[in-house]
């Protein structure tokens, strides 16, 4: 059993009633996962803000950008405070990964340095910049898609949260749309071997 199979569901965090809830967040779920989405364990909101931030990713796909969204949720109101995705290309800027820009974007929004109370929704497991920053940013939930032995962080390599230099760790759920995410990021890179063999 990997640490993607041991699927949380958020445990103090308070659902949203879908009345909380804006028009936006009202899509149909199961429309976005397309009815392939795994729902064993794992709350309906959960998936549903995944499944956005899996919207964020593919916005990047459609750029031309490593396909990486994320989504971050105020977790007492359950409303989503930014959204972004992977700009690293176009920005020309090798921290512009999705989790640095919807921090940014929130705390622009938020007027604050922290980001108490909420959930970051990322759909690859984030780097060491990206782990170090939601510890700086203080966010308190992290969920994440698909995992990356290569370049990940939380639980590959250095597993920041875990290093006696992190001072914030937050609680940790990980494998959710697992398989979609990873699927996107693999048809990226595919795509793109294929265009440079083609040259
Ligand atoms: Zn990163």
């Amino acid at each position: 059993m990997s640490d993607f199979d041991n699927i949380k569901c958020f445990g103090h965090w308070r659902q949203p009633v879908e009345s909380e809830l804006t028009a936006d967040f009202q899509s149909d779920w199961q429309a976005q996962l397309g009815g392939n989405g795994d729902t064993s364990g794992v709350s309906r909101m959960v998936l549903h803000y995944m499944a956005l931030a899996l919207n964020e990713a593919k916005k990047a796909f459609d750029k031309d950008e490593v396909p990486v969204g994320a989504v971050l949720v105020d977790n007492q109101t359950g409303k989503i405070i930014a959204c972004a995705y992977n700009k690293t290309e176009h920005g020309l800027d090798p921290t512009a990964h999705a989790e640095i820009e919807v921090i940014k974007k929130g705390v622009k929004k938020l007027k604050t340095k922290r980001l108490w109370n909420t959930t970051l929704y990322v759909t690859l497991e984030p780097c060491t910049m990206c782990a170090a920053a939601i510890s700086f940013a203080r966010i308190e939930r992290l969920v994440i898609g698909a995992k990356d032995e290569k370049g990940g962080a939380v639980l590959s390599g250095v597993k920041f949260f875990e290093s006696k230099t992190c001072h914030h760790k937050p609680d940790i759920t990980a494998g959710v749309l697992e398989k979609e995410s990873a699927e996107l990021l693999k048809t990226f890179f595919k795509t793109k071997r294929k265009n440079s063999s083609d040259i």
